[in-house]
């Protein structure tokens, strides 16, 4: 089983099934020569590619071409279905950064044949994620800086004043479909920017200056 990590709380939540966001940024839309829906476009990570800060991403032999998509990501305090817009935020236990490693050479060949996504998303290591905040330290989760630098050079940089959904809708919207219960984690989307990773690259992933995330990474021997 795995676990969060929280810096300033010591209860014990285990990860649960993460739900991740695509498109939920404009101009990525834009960059991926997409456009964003109506409804949130989902797909899930298994809990089995989380990897934490100082950690080591894994580059499998089945892809040339890893992406980096740094995001915000909410963690579910309790369970719940049916949610409302109005009760959202009560549902929210915290807060962290993460990275949405996509093999988009995978991912490409998916979309072309109409293929799900599971396999460009869900290799181990594709979830690095931060310690977490609690939500008290997060008073104004809509207006949060993300950043990503690569060996020091800024790569991807936005607000999630930007995202397309607030996050009462995204939790609204999932809790229609899915229960969702105390430790699953939704990915938020990312912001433009994304590109590719190689071998012995430092990523460094910021929310604002609540968390931090920073990860290598490694050919898989
Ligand atoms: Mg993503």
């Amino acid at each position: 089983m795995t676990y969060y990590t929280f810096q300033d709380s010591s209860s014990r939540v285990r990860i649960g099934k993460i739900i991740c966001l695509a498109r939920t940024y404009k101009e990525h839309a834009r960059e991926m020569n997409t456009v964003v829906t109506e409804d949130p476009l989902l797909f899930l990570k298994p809990t089995s590619s989380v990897i934490f800060d100082h950690e080591t991403i894994i580059i499998p032999k089945r892809s040339q071409c890893l992406h980096h998509e740094v995001e915000l990501g909410i963690i579910l305090g309790k369970k719940g279905k049916h949610i409302s817009e109005e009760n959202a935020r009560q549902y929210i236990l915290g807060y962290l950064v993460a990275l949405d490693i996509t093999a988009r050479d995978i991912q490409a060949v998916a979309k072309k044949n109409g293929w799900p996504w599971a396999i460009a998303k869900g290799f181990d290591t594709f979830a690095p994620i931060s310690d977490a905040v609690t939500k008290e330290k997060v008073p104004h989760p809509q207006n949060l800086n993300l950043m990503l630098r690569i060996n020091g050079v800024v790569k991807q940089c936005g607000n999630t004043d930007q995202m397309m959904y607030s996050v009462e809708r995204i939790i609204s919207f999932i809790s229609e479909i899915m229960t969702l219960e105390r430790g699953d984690l939704i990915l938020t989307g990312t912001p433009e920017g994304v590109g590719e990773i190689k071998e012995g690259d430092v990523l460094e992933a910021q929310l604002d200056s609540v968390c931090s995330l920073t990860v290598d990474v490694k050919h898989e021997q």
